[in-house]
């Protein structure tokens, strides 16, 4: 008889129990998930993410199912590691971090901001509201925007539709076009708060590492010291949650001016009614103007000038 303990995540174990659910036992220890008897082997998974497997079958029996006694930690950092490797006790670090906004909306500029957020300054920020941003209704994101111009330095580019759409057309993908941005936009903070440099720099991610090296192989000044990357990079620093209101916050001033500029209010995202403020606009200025309101390579281009021929058809 032989006992072997393997750490499993809660999914295995959950599919562990669907495996052996014609082999479970209705009494269960304390703090057990399932226990269940095959030939040779009873299995029981505890919360802990514990599976012990006993009997004269138990090597077979957990062979099915990895190695034994694997730590969990270690099992969790393969899986993580893979995504995201940052330095120990990151979020606490002092950190530049950037973020864009304005990529998936057809109207209105992308706009990219870098931040830097030191150690000390957190406090403050988590005062004045700063956290993820797609939590924050634009009220909320403009009031605290304007604070915290204030206190944190930061770097703003803001890609308007006319140059937007001339080097999109000139073929620069859009992965291409923010990776440009944000390299610009660290270039610019690292000039305004040197001779100090930050201990890291985070990049809300939006390519592979490697790719986005490639989209700057041919520019002067690349800043990759220190440079990591994330996904859902506001909740793992401030800087980019700070960023991201930035970003955010100058997206929707230009967006209000253009609104102004059309003279009804042009609506966010990509869906049907953009492509029917696409064809007013046409209608309104001509088909040029979309050059000046919209990124021009969308889908709802194509939709908006099928809505207008059908309009014109119809008179
Ligand atoms: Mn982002």
């Amino acid at each position: 008889m032989s006992n072997i303990v393997l750490h499993m995540s809660r999914e295995i174990i959950s599919k562990m129990r669907n495996d052996y659910q014609d082999f479970l036992l209705s009494k269960i220890p304390t703090g057990a998930v399932f226990t269940a008897k095959t030939n040779g082997c009873t299995i029981t998974a505890y919360k802990s993410g514990k599976v012990l497997f006993q009997g004269a079958n138990a090597m077979n029996e957990s062979s099915r199912w990895g190695n034994s006694s694997p730590s969990p930690t270690k099992k969790r950092a393969v899986k993580s590691g893979t995504k995201i490797q940052l330095p120990d006790g990151f979020s606490t670090l002092s950190v530049m971090g950037s973020d864009e906004v304005g990529t998936g909306d057809y109207f209105g500029p992308m706009t990219v901001v870098s931040t830097y957020v030191k150690t000390e300054q957190m406090d403050i920020l988590r005062d004045l509201g700063v956290r993820d941003s797609k939590h924050l209704n634009d009220d909320q994101i403009i009031k605290i925007a304007k604070e915290l111009l204030h206190h944190i330095p930061y770097s703003l580019l803001v890609l308007r539709n006319e140059k937007y759409n001339k080097m999109q057309k000139a073929g620069m993908s859009q992965g291409k076009l923010k990776a440009l941005l944000h390299n610009q936009a660290l270039l610019n903070l690292l000039k305004k708060i040197s001779p100090e440099k930050p201990d890291a720099i985070l990049i809300d991610q939006f390519a592979e590492k490697t790719t986005y090296f490639r989209y700057l192989q041919n520019q002067k000044e690349v800043c990759r010291e220190n440079v990591y990357f994330s996904t859902k990079g506001e909740s793992v620093h401030l800087s980019v949650a700070a960023a991201s209101i930035l970003a955010r916050y100058a997206f929707v001033k230009e967006f209000d001016k253009l609104s102004k500029e059309a003279g009804f209010t042009l609506p966010k995202g990509a869906g049907k009614q953009v492509d029917e403020a696409g064809a007013r606009l046409i209608l309104q200025k001509g088909e040029e103007c979309l050059l000046k309101f919209t990124k021009h390579h969308f889908a709802n281009t194509q939709k908006a000038k099928a809505i207008v021929r059908k309009i014109q058809g119809n008179l």
